[in-house]
């Protein structure tokens, strides 16, 4: 036999040590209190830490993926690499690990139970009676499977909903049998809430002592509370708490309001929660990784308030039941201005524009002079697309920087075909195929699975490649960014059903408009740009993609298009 050499036996004995840990996040007393977000922040300290972390969701719902959900239902539906259609979480989980997730990162009970009726119609479960059991071992043999393809020493697994719903009940089985698999690997987190009566002003806990003893009667004690609240919590409610839930006072973590959500690992970090997890799962305790000081860096400069603020204008149709639709449903748009404005060094004042305001005859432009840049981001149907059109127009004529994301690309590309180059009736096969010039139509496949009706999950979805041409607005965006690859090839994710017609490419290209990006084969456009300049059909900024490239934006590495979108939008705030 070969003699094992010095290194290979360090590696086996780490691997032997180390075996796949889990750690399931549960919400108590109420939803809506950061779950999200506490799950993400785990992950940013425990990657700090050295080991490589994937997150899990875990939603109750019987839809199959997020896709066929109204973003006013459920807010923005984030799509991965693989095409997958997932809960906006997803997107945070992702932006606080600062790495792609997987498929098997994500999944809803429709897509258990689909899974699980169908094999069974198969003859896969060989004529045994198929009931909440086989439900169940899905979900942990699923689970298992995600940290196996990620090859990650720890995945974090949130489960939607709160204790008590009769909705996730199954998940909470598979994290009790999971521990009852893995009896040293399993931690659980419950991330509760201690509401501060106004007429009491005290802080109170006994929701969060009922909760724990609810998760007790699923058969799980919880390792951790999370203890969100409007204040930090003392020490006489940490000890109540610790006392109804059989932990130490240390593993009630007080996690207030903070304005911020890039605070809330710079928080954790405070009650040293991480090295308490790897205490727990008997992890080796490391040092905090370096990287984490540009963490701390990008929490802080992204609130402040020094910065000159400049004021972007997002166009949308979601607005009218409120800011807080308009933030969900827009959220990773939101987010990568953020990052790109920290990136350029100024403070971005987000303002909802409703496009419907400018589908009156003669709208009152007036409003739209004080943005120092436009985006129309994705979208779908009918609604608020002519003035979203008039918004555009406008942004063109004027100069203001604009940014198109998606249907905001395709949106332009009309734009132009009507004013710019005098094709009257220019449109989108989604509003009226019988438009007389369909400057944006089907994709080819398209077509077909709409008249049968299938829906879901079937747009051209997740990440393609891209050529840019050099010399470009686009081109000289990536080339500094270090996400431009061989033969200028970006990869960026998608989600769409139309795309420019071919048919018309030509004549948009002859007539000013620059496809800067396309696919590799030159069938598919995939950027739109006017060329950059202050002359006669030149633009400060006039941009517009196929893709999300919100979707990739991360806060230790901004997205190049929305920082060269911010750089154009900061330079008109100063002239
Ligand atoms: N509705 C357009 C399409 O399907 C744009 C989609 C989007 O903005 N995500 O092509």
């Amino acid at each position: 036999m070969k003699k094992p050499t010095k290194r290979s036996i360090s590696k086996k004995t780490v691997s032997q040590k180390r075996s796949h840990k889990y750690i399931f996040v549960i919400g108590g007393v109420m939803s809506g209190v950061g779950k999200g977000i506490a799950v993400s922040s785990i992950g940013t300290l425990l990657t700090a830490k050295g080991y490589k972390v994937n997150l899990v969701k875990v939603d109750p719902y019987l839809n199959v993926d997020a896709g066929t959900m109204h973003p006013t239902e459920h807010g923005e539906v984030f799509v991965l690499n693989s095409g997958l259609e997932t809960d906006q979480d997803m997107g945070n989980y992702e932006r606080f690990l600062g790495h792609d997730l997987a498929s098997d990162d994500y999944m809803t009970s429709g897509m258990i139970y689909k899974h699980v009726i169908e094999k069974e119609r198969s003859l896969g479960y060989a004529g045994k009676c198929v009931d909440a059991e086989q439900i169940r071992d899905e979900i942990v043999h699923r689970l298992e499977h995600a940290a196996k393809v990620n090859k990650s020493d720890i995945s974090i697994i949130e489960i939607g909903g709160t204790i008590g719903d009769y909705q996730n009940v199954m998940f909470m089985e598979a994290a009790r049998v999971f521990k009852m698999y893995h009896p040293a690997d399993v931690a659980f987190m419950m991330v509760s809430y201690l509401p501060t009566p106004g007429n009491l002003g005290e802080m109170k806990s006994k929701p969060t002592q009922n909760a724990a003893r609810q998760l007790a009667s699923y058969g799980i004690n919880a390792d951790f509370i999370i203890a969100r609240a409007s204040s930090p919590i003392d020490k006489k409610r940490k000890e109540k708490i610790a006392s109804a839930c059989s932990i130490s006072v240390e593993r009630v973590i007080s996690a207030p309001d903070i304005k911020s959500i890039y605070d809330v690992p710079v928080n954790f970090e405070k009650d040293y929660l991480a090295e308490q997890v790897l205490e727990v799962l008997s992890l080796p305790k490391t040092r905090t990784d370096k990287s984490f000081k540009a963490w701390i860096k990008m929490a802080k400069g992204i609130k402040n308030h020094l910065h000159k603020e400049i004021h972007i204008g997002v166009v949308g149709k979601y607005f009218n039941t409120g800011d807080f639709i308009l933030s969900d449903a827009y959220l990773s748009v939101l987010e990568a201005i953020k990052f790109s404005a920290y990136a350029v060094g100024v403070k971005a004042v987000i303002h909802t524009v409703n496009s419907r305001d400018f589908e009156v005859k003669n709208p009152d432009y007036s409003s739209l002079g004080q943005y120092t840049g436009i985006i129309v981001p994705g979208g779908f149907g009918e609604t608020g697309i002519e003035g979203k059109l008039n918004v555009i127009r406008y942004a063109r004529e004027k100069k203001i920087p604009y940014f198109g994301l998606c249907y905001g690309m395709q949106l332009m590309t009309i734009e132009y075909a009507r004013n710019a180059l005098g094709l009257d009736g220019a449109q989108t096969a989604e509003i009226n195929p019988k438009a007389p010039h369909l400057i944006i139509d089907f994709m080819p496949d398209q077509k077909k699975k709409i008249a049968e009706g299938k829906y879901g999950g079937t747009m051209r979805l997740g990440l393609y490649p891209t050529k840019l041409s050099t010399g470009t607005v686009s081109y000289l965006a990536y080339e500094k960014s270090g996400r431009l690859g061989h033969s200028n090839i970006i990869q960026e994710r998608h989600r769409h059903r139309y795309e420019v017609n071919p048919k018309y490419v030509e004549r948009l290209e002859k007539g000013g408009l620059v496809f800067s990006g396309k696919s590799p084969d030159g069938s598919l456009m995939e950027i739109a740009e006017l060329p950059h300049g202050t002359g006669l059909g030149q633009h400060p900024f006039f941009l517009g993609t196929q893709f999300h490239p919100e979707f990739l934006a991360r806060p230790l590495s901004p997205h190049p298009l929305f920082t060269a979108f911010m750089k154009a939008a900061k330079n008109r705030s100063i002239s």
